[in-house]
C-alpha cells in the first residue's frame, strides 16, 4: 500500500510550505523556510534584539571610498543623471520627498559598504509607510530601511530585511530619532559572455553590529511581489538609495571594494 498524506487536504505545494514552515519555526531560524510565499504575514517574525548603545559614527578605514563625509552630494545624483536634490545638514542628507532616488555617480561590484541612517522622529504611519528607504546594491538588490521599532511588517520587509527575499535572523532596529547602521559585504552576480547566470549574489550584513543576514544566496533582483530571475548585468553599478517619501536620513557612508 502507498503511503498517503490525503488526510491533511492540502495539495502539495501549499504542504511544502507548510514543512518549510514548520522547519523554521522549530530551529527559530527567520531565514530557514525559503518557500515562503513573498511578504507573508505568516512568516514567522525575528526575535528583537537590543543591539545595545554602539559607537556612531564609525570612521572609514584607510583604504575606504568615501561617498558622503558630512558636507555635500558631490558623488550622487538622480537617475536621469541631475545633481542630488536631497537635503543637506546638520553631517547628514535627508530624503526630500518626490525628488526620486540617488545613486552613486560611480559603479561598484564587491563591496564592503558601510551605512548610517535614522528614521523620522516622531514617527508617522505604520507597516510599510513608516520610516521606508532603501539601500539597493548594484541598483537591483534591495536591503531594506525601515523603522521596525515596535512596527509589525511582513517579515521579508522589515528593517534589514533581503527585501521579499530573506528576513532578518534577528530585529536590531534602534528607535526612531537614533542613528542606525548597516555593514554589509556583497559580492554580486557573475553572467557568462552568453548572459547566462554562473554564480548567484550573496549578501551578509550587520545591523547595528548584529549579524542579520548570513551569507544568503539571492534569488534574484529585488522585486515588489515579484521574485524576478536575474538578468545580465555589468560587474560595476551604482549603488540607489530609495525615496520612499519618508524623511529617512542618511550619514557616514563608505565603502571597500572587495577585489
Ligand atoms: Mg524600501
Amino acid at each position: 500500500m502507498r503511503p498517503s498524506l490525503r488526510f491533511l487536504r492540502l495539495p502539495v505545494p501549499r504542504l511544502l510550505v507548510l514543512v518549510a514552515a514548520l522547519a523554521g519555526a522549530r530551529t527559530g531560524d527567520a531565514q530557514a523556510g525559503r518557500d515562503w510565499p513573498i511578504h507573508s504575514n505568516e512568516r514567522p517574525k525575528p526575535p528583537v534584539v537590543d543591539p545595545g548603545p554602539g559607537a556612531l559614527p564609525v570612521p572609514p578605514p584607510g583604504d575606504a571610498v568615501v561617498l558622503f563625509d558630512g558636507r555635500d552630494l558631490s558623488k550622487w545624483v538622480h537617475g536621469n543623471g541631475d545633481p542630488a536634490r536631497w537635503i543637506v545638514r546638520d553631517g547628514s542628507f535627508e530624503v526630500r520627498p518626490g525628488t526620486g532616488d540617488l545613486q552613486t555617480r560611480d559603479g561598484f561590484g564587491d563591496a564592503q559598504l558601510h551605512v548610517e541612517w535614522m528614521t523620522p522622529d516622531p514617527p508617522r504611519g505604520t507597516g510599510q509607510d513608516r520610516g521606508n528607504s532603501g539601500v539597493f546594491l548594484m541598483g537591483r538588490y534591495e536591503v531594506q530601511v525601515l523603522d521596525s521599532y515596535g512596527n509589525e511588517t511582513y517579515a521579508d520587509g522589515q528593517a534589514a530585511a533581503q527585501y521579499g527575499q530573506f528576513p532578518p535572523l534577528v530585529n536590531a532596529s534602534r528607535p526612531p530619532g537614533v542613528w542606525q547602521s548597516y555593514d554589509i559585504i556583497f559580492r554580486g552576480p557573475r553572467f557568462d559572455a552568453a548572459g547566462r547566470l554562473l554564480r548567484p549574489a550573496t549578501v551578509t550584513v550587520l545591523h547595528n553590529g548584529v549579524l542579520v543576514q548570513d551569507h544568503v544566496t539571492l534569488t534574484g533582483p529585488t522585486g515588489h511581489y515579484a521574485r524576478p530571475p536575474y538578468e545580465a548585468h555589468p560587474e560595476r553599478l551604482p549603488i540607489r538609495l530609495q525615496d520612499h517619501a519618508h524623511p529617512v536620513r542618511f550619514r557616514n557612508i563608505w565603502l571597500r571594494e572587495l577585489r
